[in-house]
């Protein structure tokens, strides 16, 4: 079974084990350990913080007695831990428990820009489909208001600034190459096993990835969530958001179905880089759940710049002309002429096939994974973290959520995920009664 770079396996004498046992805390917090546990020493080669010298740290494994009626073989896990995907929570658990002195294995299915059932890579959404590559483009639209605010100050242009689609996004996707590099020499660096491959799990300690089983005492779920576009005729025709952070050419004219802070980002990149822009919402206003002086200065601002709002308005069907221009009718009317149609509705945590259901996890209707405060599932072994829960579905919480199930699992130290740090990051999302409740009191 796959190891951890050059871990020379250690036996000790009873008294040494004894002290080591005192000099080591547990990984795995009394609570969470069967009566049948007993610890054993392992050496992980790992590398120094700046990369350079190798040197090897104890770490502490436990071989458990398989709790079969009939012989009780015991039980070796090959690892402590075994993450099922690399976005922000995974990485983050997996780094914290690696650094606490576990053995620890986490898998991520292979790089592409456009998530799909067998692509992903390491970083997941917020790094290579979120957060990072969003900000690229914001940056690169803002410089055509920068451009006319310029020629108030005396700036002078012979021709007006063109810009080329093809270049920004060739540099954006050779930074996620960069950045996805670096995720995955953090978590070399930090002795965590990567495996490459789609994981499913197959029982409550064994997940297996491409055909290959791996054993584990515990198993974290932070599989994170897929852009979803409603059923509806010419759904084929759409694009998401992943698509639309990688179209081969610049949208001349489009639609963005949704009012959520994701549509509305994209309206302002694609209005500073010159498409015309419609953004069609079912509500009177955008962004619910914001600040209603916000919501309504950032819809005038939108507006002020060319961004077309169509409110109160539902898409019904989406029609392709022989021509192949798109047009969105809406139960107010069809409106002809657009290049690319993007829905950003809303995302569905990506549960689907992944063997959940069928070892006794329990799910809610949407495909969230119900965990407890602590992050750990109805079954004992397994836990789950970031945007599969559907708590708060944002980069800063899915860190903070894989932080605290280290903590509780592998430092001894019982850690609830507290939103209340996260409070001044998801101020726009205080008034829905999901996160009023996850934030408890400070909201009011
Ligand atoms: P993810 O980061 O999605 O990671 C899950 C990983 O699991 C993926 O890499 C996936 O490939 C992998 N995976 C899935 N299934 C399997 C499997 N079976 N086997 C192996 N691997 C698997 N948040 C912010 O805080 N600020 C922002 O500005 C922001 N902007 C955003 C903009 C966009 C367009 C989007 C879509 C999201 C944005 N977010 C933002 C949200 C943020 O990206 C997510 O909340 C965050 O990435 C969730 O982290 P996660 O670890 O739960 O999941």
């Amino acid at each position: 079974m796959a190891s951890s770079i050059g871990a020379p396996k250690v036996t000790f004498s009873s008294s040494t084990l004894q002290h080591l046992c005192k000099k080591f805390p547990p990984p795995i917090s009394p609570r969470y350990l069967s009566p049948n546990s007993s610890p054993c020493f392992h050496f992980r080669g790992i590398k120094s913080p700046s990369g350079g010298c190798r040197f090897f740290i104890p770490y502490r494994c436990f071989t458990v007695r398989a709790e079969s009626e009939n012989g009780a073989e015991p039980r070796h896990y090959d690892f402590d831990l075994f993450t099922v995907g690399a976005g922000s929570g995974g990485v983050r658990a997996s780094r914290f428990a690696a650094s606490y002195g576990s053995s620890v294995a986490i898998c991520e299915l292979p790089f592409a820009t456009i998530s799909s059932d067998n692509a992903g890579g390491v970083g997941g959404t917020c790094v290579l489909r979120g957060c990072v590559p969003k900000k690229l483009l914001v940056y690169a639209s803002k410089y055509s208001h920068d451009f006319e605010e310029s020629c108030n100050f005396g700036w002078k242009y012979e021709i007006d600034p063109v810009h080329d689609w093809r270049t920004l996004i060739a540099n954006k996707n050779a930074e996620l190459q960069r950045l996805t590099g670096i995720y995955k020499n953090v978590l070399k660096n930090a002795g965590v096993t990567l495996i490459e491959g789609r994981g499913k799990v197959v029982d409550p300690h064994t997940v297996d990835v491409d055909g290959k089983l791996y054993s584990a005492r515990h198993i974290l779920i932070a599989v994170g969530g897929r852009p979803f576009i409603p059923d509806i005729p010419g759904s084929e025709y759409a694009i998401d958001s992943d698509m639309a952070l990688d179209l081969p050419s610049k949208p001349e004219k489009i639609a963005i179905v949704g009012g959520g802070y994701i549509a509305l980002e994209f309206a302002g990149i694609f209005n500073g880089l010159k498409s015309e822009v419609h953004v069609f919402i079912r509500q009177k206003k955008v962004l619910r759940g914001f600040d209603e002086e916000i919501r309504d200065f950032v819809a005038e601002q939108m507006s002020v710049r060319g961004i077309e709002f169509h409110t109160e308005e539902s898409p019904q069907a989406i029609l392709k002309s022989p021509d192949g221009s798109l047009s969105l009718k809406t139960n107010k009317g069809t409106i002809d002429g657009f290049s690319h149609i993007m829905f950003a509705t809303g995302r569905r945590p990506n549960t689907k096939n992944l063997g959940l259901e069928t070892v006794g996890v329990k799910m809610a209707d949407n495909g969230a994974i119900e965990v407890d405060e602590y992050s750990q599932t109805s079954v004992p072994s397994i836990w789950a973290v970031g945007d599969a829960t559907d708590r708060i579905n944002l980069t800063p919480v899915a860190l903070m959520e894989g932080g605290a199930f280290a903590k509780t699992v592998f430092c001894n130290e019982p850690t609830k995920p507290n939103y209340r740090y996260s409070f001044c990051l998801v101020t726009y999302s205080l008034h829905t009664s999901k996160e009023r409740k996850l934030l408890g009191n400070v909201v009011k």
